[in-house]
């Protein structure tokens, strides 16, 4: 059986998913990342694994891998919001040249690809919930727009790669996913209420927090693209919890969970700050048979407790991107 996979954006919190999974499942796995917003103690479970090497490179310049390889993940991405305000050009070459680059060594090797898109590409979407034919609502030179714009463009590349060369080709929009590991200082609402409420400090609510988020947990995540990689479906598919919540009581959620006695301040909502997101997954269900089966309550157990393993000057780091 062929076993063989090279997974970007290795060291981030879903990557270092996926490598764990796949190293379980008996696959040979290549974690490749450049470390710029990944953190290499994410990958500690694996050091001792013989199946699982670590590739210190950025996509932007080509990869050159010897050994054969069956299947490749591209997860590699600055993904969070503060991330994009801080290098939108490298998140676009990110999105350009890095996933051209990744399909052109699948090319190479005779790899199926899966590449890592997102619901951003639904921009502030007009449409409820968001279907994949929905083409979306993105403002082309908005805050958000280097993340946005290099994820659509790298569907745009992936698609052209499939129907050019015939390519085996992959492509899920991910929703909001959560759980050990997510970068606590991604500038998400997640993990800033948990550090927020562990540090009882106020949670920020931006706007009137009737904003709505749907949150998905890892391990769903992961056992869909799992079907999806073995699938032969090559258009994007959306893989998120469509259980919806305001922030608003979220933030409420998270007081609760970990009885802390901060309280709810509001701000002014950023700029481009979408206003729903709720994935549909008929799609997902239909082709692949998938569905999350962990619900909110149950995902938000086990985050916090892997937020009550870091430290106070670890929670800190939420802080500084305020
Ligand atoms: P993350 O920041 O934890 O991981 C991204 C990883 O990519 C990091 O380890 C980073 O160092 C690496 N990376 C960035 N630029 C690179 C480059 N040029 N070369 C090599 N490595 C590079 O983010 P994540 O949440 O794990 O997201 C992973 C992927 O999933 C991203 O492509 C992101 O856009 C996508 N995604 C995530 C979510 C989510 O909710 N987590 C939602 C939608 C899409």
């Amino acid at each position: 059986m062929n076993k063989t996979i090279l997974i970007t954006g290795a060291a981030g919190f879903l990557g270092s998913h996926l490598c764990e999974y796949y190293v379980n499942k008996g696959f040979k796995v290549f974690g490749l990342d450049n470390l710029l917003t990944g953190d290499i103690n994410n990958l500690n479970s694996l050091k001792s694994e013989t199946n699982f090497e670590f590739i210190n490179h950025d996509i932007t310049n080509n990869i050159r891998v010897k050994d054969d390889i069956n299947y490749i993940l591209n997860f590699a991405s600055p993904a969070s919001p503060i991330d994009h305000l801080k290098i939108p050009i490298k998140t676009l070459e990110v999105g350009s040249k890095g996933s051209q680059n990744c399909l052109e060594l699948a090319l190479d090797k005779g790899a199926t690809i899966l590449v890592a898109s997102t619901s951003e590409v639904y921009g502030d979407p007009l449409i409820h919930p968001q279907k994949e034919d929905y083409w979306g609502n993105v403002n082309p030179i908005g805050k958000r727009s280097a993340y946005d714009e290099g994820k659509r463009y790298m569907e745009a590349m992936t698609i052209a790669y499939n129907q050019k060369f015939k390519l085996k080709t992959r492509i899920v929009r991910i929703f909001n996913t959560y759980g050990p590991r997510m970068r606590i200082n991604d500038g998400r609402a997640l993990s800033t209420f948990f550090s927020q409420a562990l540090t009882n400090r106020d949670l920020t609510v931006f706007g009137d927090g009737n904003q709505t988020r749907s949150f998905c947990y890892v391990d769903d995540l992961i056992l869909g693209i799992d079907k999806l990689l073995k699938s032969d479906y090559n258009l994007p598919i959306n893989l998120g919890n469509p259980d919806e919540i305001s922030l608003k009581d979220f933030a409420n959620e998270i007081i609760n969970l970990t009885n802390s006695s901060s309280k709810i301040k509001f701000f002014n909502l950023p700029e481009d700050d979408p206003k729903r997101r709720k994935p549909d997954i008929t799609l997902a269900n239909k082709i692949l048979g998938w569905r999350p089966k962990t619900s909110r309550p149950v995902g938000l157990k086990k985050t916090y407790e892997y937020f009550l393993t870091l430290s106070i000057e670890q929670l800190m780091q939420t802080f500084k991107t305020f």
